[in-house]
């Protein structure tokens, strides 16, 4: 859509007037209004930049970068420059920067060492609808910060569906803006009963749209990575056995999270005259990505979800019902350009009768230790964990959870304040667990080691084919010239390949030689040698770990690696059941597990298994698995 004739710009007024007279504004908007693009700038325009920065917080990384990709190309300056981001790991700003995209995450973490968030004027909140557990956490801490910075703080918080009112009361009524979207009328089609396969049925419902109306994009709405990778190759494979000149050209385009950025750019540009494009998407393209040109939309009703239930630590990845909210939105993308049509493969009955009126914020399903962590670090006088000002609070198991993990590994001492290590940690962007090795790791004299496992493991999606979190089933077998661990592990083959990549200064040839994704691995060499700095500031001091150090023979035993892990994954060891064909955890909380099929350490042959072993997290897929894996003693 034009810049000129976005819905939020007609508003540009309105919006100014209100938030020079209000320290927080609410902001509701349509998907595509303009809120992510526009805001910063019309903020800029009134000349807020001049006291400070203007911050966009978004809860996804993909989407803080190609926002502010686009926000620069409409100011026609350079990325990085008036306009940039900062995600984990990858900072794109420099002293020029005026508006900064940034994640949710990074602005806590900015948090750590300015408090007050000084250096910026204007803090917008942006995609507040989609309750990430970091945007609930700024929430209630912007709640504190104007208090502290009234005079010259503007905070503003959008959304395309948040429920207005709750945010204003939560923030002392302040205003509510709407800016009402030009929606065309939607379509609303409704399968008859939910389908066997939602894959074939996407499928055959795509196809038919393509053969029977008239142009206009199709997006479909898939679960995850793996099976929109499936439905692209069926739809192309599709497409091309369609008699020629029986319909028009058509090109098919994945959407998701982890797309590389020259993959992301391709679904924004516009496509060749009398060509439809089949964009196949996650739940990314519901609200956080707008992409122009749909008219008809394909709703599969599914959406994947991480759930963290306290009681047993464990993770479940589901794939899941969407709410009603996601599938008004979800709808509601057929209806940008010209009235769409939305195809529904779930009944009327399951939408009205089975679907939750909105999704669990993911404060409410996830971890908290890493956010205890981190408010624990804060050393606020006024917070109270037990009693922090949530929009929705966390039950008190899921905190009382948090709080006893960060005990086991000594970041909090006997009466819940946060120690020197538990300090120490929070500065490190990374889990608990994995901060804590890293600690460990350098009175052992084995930081290199650790900092490697730390920064594989951050990347880890992005490495292997088939290494995906999301498809749990596949192996991620080692390659043939790669190493297996040497019979100690995931953590410990992890190492390896990064050290034999090492050896190779980094060849390119050598990542495709083995089937690495080189992206990944430049990213996770950029990761260790980020993490190395961090380590550096803390210890106050050159440390000798910038090259990993060199691949040794495979007889190591990595003793002072695994008693760093031993320490860091305290909360998360696991001793071998003889009789159940598995594992036992150990702690407070005692189950049987497995090891899962991707780790190295699987298998057939039950004598092999190490007595003890620590693992990284724990997830219900068929059963309960232990995922990366690392033995700690050997039969
Ligand atoms: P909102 O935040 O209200 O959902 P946005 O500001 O994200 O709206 O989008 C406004 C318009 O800008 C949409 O028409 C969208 O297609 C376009 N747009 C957003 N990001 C990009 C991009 N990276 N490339 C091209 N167009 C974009």
């Amino acid at each position: 859509m034009a810049k000129q004739q976005l819905p939020i710009l007609q508003f540009e007024d309105k919006i100014k007037q209100t938030v020079e007279n209000n320290p927080v504004v609410v902001i509701i908007g349509e998907t595509g209004s303009g809120k992510s693009t526009q805001l910063s700038q019309i903020l800029h325009r009134s000349g807020y930049s001049n006291s400070g920065l203007i911050a966009v917080t978004q809860p996804r990384r993909v989407a803080a970068v190609t926002v502010s990709r686009r926000v620069s190309e409409e100011l026609g300056v350079r990325l990085g420059e008036e306009v940039g981001y900062s995600i984990r790991f990858e900072d794109r700003t420099s002293e020029k920067t005026r508006i900064k995209y940034l994640t949710d995450g990074v602005l806590l973490r900015e948090s750590l060492s300015d408090p007050e968030l000084k250096q910026y004027s204007v803090i917008i909140l942006d995609e507040a609808h989609e309750r990430s557990l970091n945007t609930d956490i700024l929430l209630g801490l912007m709640k504190r910060l104007i208090k502290l910075r009234a005079s010259n703080l503007k905070v503003l918080i959008t959304s395309a569906t948040l429920d207005g009112e709750k945010v204003s009361k939560f923030f002392c009524d302040c205003p509510i803006l709407n800016v009402p979207g030009k929606l065309f009328p939607v379509e609303i089609l409704y399968s008859s009963e939910r389908p066997k396969s939602y894959l074939e049925s996407c499928l055959k419902v795509a196809i038919d749209i393509h053969v029977r109306e008239p142009e206009g994009d199709i997006l479909i709405f898939m679960t995850g990575q793996d099976d929109i990778e499936k439905l692209v190759s069926k739809l192309e494979e599709k497409i091309m056995s369609l008699e020629e000149g029986s319909c028009m050209d058509a090109i098919v385009l994945p959407l998701h999270g982890s797309l590389p950025p020259e993959l992301q750019i391709r679904v924004f540009s516009p496509p060749p005259p009398n060509c439809r494009r089949f964009i196949v998407a996650t739940n990314i393209a519901e609200t956080s990505l707008t992409v122009d040109g749909v008219v008809y939309v394909v709703d599969s009703g599914y959406v994947k979800q991480r759930h963290y239930i306290p009681s047993t630590g464990m993770y479940s990845l589901d794939v899941v019902q969407i709410s009603r909210v996601q599938a008004d939105q979800r709808a509601g993308r057929a209806g940008r350009t010209r009235p769409g049509k939305c195809y529904r493969l779930y009944p009327s009955i399951i939408y009205n009768e089975e679907f939750l009126e909105a999704t669990i914020p993911e404060i409410q399903r996830s971890s908290l230790a890493g956010s205890v962590l981190y408010l624990k670090s804060l050393d606020l006088p006024d917070i109270d964990i037990l009693k922090f000002n949530f929009l929705d609070p966390p039950s008190s198991e899921s905190l009382e959870d948090a709080l006893k993990q960060l005990y086991l590994i000594d970041a909090i001492d006997d009466n819940g304040s946060i120690t020197k290590i538990g300090h120490t940690m929070a500065e490190l962007p990374l889990e608990p667990s994995l901060s804590r090795t890293l600690i460990e790791a350098n009175k052992y004299g084995c930081l290199s080691q650790a900092l490697t496992v730390a920064a594989m493991l951050s990347a880890e999606t992005t490495l292997l084919p088939g290494r995906s979190k999301s498809n749990d089933k596949k192996r991620k077998q080692p390659l043939p010239d790669l190493p297996d661990g040497s019979g100690w592990g995931d953590h410990i083959q992890l190492l390896e390949i990064f050290e034999q990549w090492d050896q190779t200064d980094y060849a390119v040839d050598w990542c495709k030689d083995n089937g690495l994704q080189v992206r990944g691995m430049k990213f996770v060499k950029d990761v260790r040698k980020q993490l190395c700095q961090i380590m550096q500031k803390i210890a106050k001091g050159p440390l000798d770990v910038i090259r990993s150090k060199r691949w040794k023979d495979s007889q190591e035993d990595y003793k002072d690696l695994r008693k760093a892990l031993c320490v860091g994954y305290a909360g998360q060891l696991a001793e071998r059941m003889l009789r159940h064909n598995g594992y036992r955890t150990i702690g407070f909380k005692s189950q049987l597990v497995q090891v899962h099929p991707s780790s190295v350490l699987r298998t057939d042959d039950e004598g092999l298994l190490p007595n003890y072993v620590v693992y990284h997290e724990l997830i219900a897929t068929s059963r309960p698995f232990m995922r990366n894996v690392c033995a700690i003693e050997m039969k």
